[in-house]
């Protein structure tokens, strides 16, 4: 059993670090797959990060992300800048399985896999990520203040982000490809009742405009096929996050969303020794605090499971 390691967290955005740094402190000496190309997880593209507690003046995300490795790192984490591309998870020892194809086995596994985005996929929208398109109100409304804002959806996501920025911004415009809306009744009755927020329907946008900072945008209607200009300097597209969840499928139960489902409040997923934590399970805050918070958690539940097997 030497080659067993107690914990393997898969995942390094928020939660993993700090499930990381919890498993490390408690000398279980945890081997972290990062991930191969987004290594450190969605703060990497982000710039000032001004609602972690702790940073007066605010961090720059990436910054905020290495001091979180290399504080794990201190402790004796194992880090390695690699995928996991399998895992079997069922039996008393889990394995999983990196880009290389060596097997790595562990007593317990947390996933922190995190969630993605979606995106419009049009060009200009990953170099403007920061300079005024964003897919988090609750991160970078602040910035937005006396602005005029496009927000881009039709579900309770895009309301909540329209009602929460139309605190700071001087215009929200909702841009949806249809002509009603998929929210509950109630998101859709706040935000018809807000006065500073207005409705472009049957919508689509064309173009996103600007260098180097967000200026504007070319909305197509779907309909006619006529092409008009929205001036916006903040652009929040609210279409949908995508856990990542496909190596899981099969093995760990999903909701109908495909987020890991846990007994909540622990990070206990459906199988004896595998805990989930961060955005993959959480459909609601998606939050780097509350990442951290249950990768915490995720981690403390870990080192009781391994405590008990001992
Ligand atoms: P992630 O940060 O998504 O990290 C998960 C990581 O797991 C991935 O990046 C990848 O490296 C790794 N991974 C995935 N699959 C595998 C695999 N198969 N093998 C190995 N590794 C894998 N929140 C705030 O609180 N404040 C902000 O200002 C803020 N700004 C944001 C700006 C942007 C542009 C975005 C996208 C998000 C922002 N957020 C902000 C939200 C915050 O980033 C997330 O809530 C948080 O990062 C979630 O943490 P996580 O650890 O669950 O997942």
């Amino acid at each position: 059993m030497s080659d067993v390691r107690n914990v393997i967290i898969i995942g390094s955005g928020p939660a993993g670090y700090t499930a990381a740094l919890y498993t490390a402190r408690a000398s279980l000496k945890p081997l972290v797959f990062e991930g191969a190309v987004t290594a450190g997880g969605a703060l990497m593209n982000t710039t000032e990060v001004e609602n972690f507690p702790g940073f007066q003046e605010g961090i720059m995300g990436p910054e905020l992300m290495d001091n979180m490795r290399a504080q794990a790192e201190r402790f004796g984490a194992e880090l390695v800048p690699d995928d996991i591309v399998s895992v079997d998870l069922t039996g008393e020892i889990k394995t999983v399985t990196d880009t290389a194809g060596t097997v790595h086995k562990a007593k317990a596994v947390i996933v922190a896999t995190g969630s993605q985005h979606r995106k419009l996929g049009l060009p200009n929208e990953d170099a403007l990520s920061g300079r005024g398109v964003s897919w988090c109100a609750t991160c970078d409304g602040f910035f937005f203040k006396d602005q005029d804002i496009a927000v881009i959806g039709g579900g309770d996501t895009a309301m909540e982000e329209a009602t929460f920025l139309s605190r700071f911004a001087k215009s929200v415009t909702i841009v949806h490809r249809r002509d009603t809306l998929r929210a509950s009744k109630a998101m859709q009755e706040r935000a018809f009742a807000d006065p500073k927020i207005k409705f472009v329907w049957d919508s689509e946008v064309a173009e996103i405009q600007g260098d180097p900072k967000l200026a504007g945008l070319k909305l197509r209607n779907l309909k006619t096929g006529e092409l008009s200009d929205l001036a916006v300097t903040g652009l929040f597209i609210a279409i949908g996050h995508d856990p990542r969840t496909e190596l899981f499928k099969g093995q760990l139960d999903l909701d109908e969303e495909g987020y890991l489902k846990v007994a909540a409040p622990s990070t206990r997923t459906n199988v004896t020794g595998v805990f989930a934590a961060g955005d993959v399970v959480d459909h609601t805050y998606r939050q780097a605090i509350t990442a951290a918070g249950t990768g915490c958690s995720s981690a403390l539940d870990a080192e009781r499971y391994l405590a008990a097997l001992a």
